[in-house]
């Protein structure tokens, strides 16, 4: 017998995965992403940023900088907690958006997805009841299938959470948290009104609930009055945690994140976040902390803002003669996501198909959902690509929509 039969006769099999990893699947997002990548494609459906508007010089100094005041500090280990100076740049941003933050009340994360993630590992054991806007955010639905929780969405209207149904559904459901994208949601564009939020952090705070309150969109406003996070709410102060990002401001490349919250939770997300990362990386943090020392970061955001409005606008222009009678679709204040739903007998996902091959693309709303998914509604991403390219993208949707004929 040769030896590698031999050995294979006495071999056992490796024990296999943890359930969680097989109950989770990949991101349907991701693999529809994969197709909207050809040349040619005009794409609504990536959530990213125009990498046009990257401060590449800004940043490459910043770079520089973190390397000539001390390369050895920038190249050696670091806190788990982060950088002092990066700490105490997102305290002052936080507190300048008025929620009264110190440096120690911030751990710097590895992009405000694995904020998500250290909450969630520090709050949740298997079988526990997580709250969700419904549709949501899809990675944060897979990170709570990681953890084994069950994701009971709270019904919503165009504005977001309905109060009393959330009331309603923490005494039947007692969740242990409600995660929450109030501003510019993804994949909704919705934002929800303060009167709202003061509810919500009336009724976390009356209920005993955690709140998760994901904000990597505020800084996009296009319009309209800045509303104050959640977290600055009476009821929240105890029992929020403020998840920040650099990704859409900056460049998601950098991969830097914060996490704003009680004292005990970030405790509990350091030790989390020990065992993940030890850190996250120490020249980007110091290279971040350079740039908003020695840039105007306010003064980007004011180009990106701009050069976002006019493609929001470009979109909600071009909608009205693309979509069939019947449709329906938001005006989102910021952020990069307009919402849209089909009349009935339409389907967002076969209408997908067509629209690829008049080459524009979009992301069907249906992996958004818990539980039974609309299957009429449509995500469309507005920021990576010009106004006229925007005008020729949904000109074509209109296109695939006549030839589709509503099937
Ligand atoms: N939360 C939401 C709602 C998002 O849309 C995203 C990214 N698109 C994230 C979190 C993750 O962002 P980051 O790059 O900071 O990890």
């Amino acid at each position: 017998m040769p030896a590698e039969a031999a050995l294979s006769a006495v071999l056992a099999p490796p024990p296999a995965f943890a359930a969680r990893a097989a109950s989770v699947g990949g991101s349907p997002v991701r693999e529809i992403l994969a197709l909207t990548e050809r040349p040619g494609i005009i794409s609504f459906a990536g959530g990213l940023p125009a990498p046009e508007l990257f401060d590449t010089e800004g940043l490459r100094a910043a770079y520089d900088a973190a390397f000539a005041a001390s390369a050895r500090r920038a190249l050696q280990y670091s806190t788990t907690e982060g950088a002092p100076e990066l700490r105490a740049a997102v305290a002052r941003r936080a507190t300048a958006r008025g929620l009264a933050t110190d440096a120690d009340d911030v751990v710097v994360t590895s992009g405000s997805q694995q904020a998500l993630t250290l909450v969630t590992s520090a709050l949740i054991e298997p079988g526990d009841v997580v709250l969700v806007e419904n549709p949501t955010y899809l990675a944060a639905l897979q990170c709570f299938g990681l953890a084994g929780a069950r994701v009971v969405p709270v019904p919503c209207d165009e504005e977001g959470i309905l109060p009393d149904a959330l009331a309603e559904t923490v005494a039947r459901e007692r969740p242990k948290l409600l995660y929450t994208v109030p501003t510019f949601q993804n994949p909704t564009g919705r934002t929800l009104p303060g009167v709202r939020r003061a509810a919500v952090a009336e009724t976390a705070a009356r209920l005993g609930l955690w709140l998760v309150e994901d904000d990597p969109y505020g800084d996009l406003r296009y319009e309209g009055a800045e509303v104050p996070w959640l977290a600055a709410h009476p009821g929240a102060e105890d029992r929020t945690a403020l998840l920040g990002s650099f990704s859409k401001i900056m460049a998601p490349g950098l991969r830097l994140g914060w996490l704003r919250a009680p004292a005990a939770l970030r405790r509990a997300a350091v030790v989390a976040k020990q065992a993940a990362d030890l850190h996250t990386s120490t020249v980007d943090q110091l290279a971040a902390a350079h740039y908003l020392a020695a840039s105007d970061l306010d003064a980007h955001i004011a180009t990106v803002r701009a050069a976002y409005r006019s493609r929001r606008d470009a979109l909600l222009a071009g909608l009205a003669g693309a979509l069939p009678a019947g449709s329906a679709w938001n005006r989102p204040e910021g952020g990069m996501f307009v919402w849209a739903r089909l009349p009935q007998d339409h389907d967002a996902t076969a209408l997908l198909k067509t629209a690829l091959t008049h080459e524009v693309a979009f992301v069907p709303g249906s992996p958004f959902f818990t539980g039974p998914p609309d299957p009429r509604t449509l995500r469309l991403t507005f920021t990576t690509h010009t106004p006229e390219e925007i005008a020729e993208g949904v000109a074509r949707l209109g296109r695939a929509l006549a030839e589709s004929g509503g099937h």
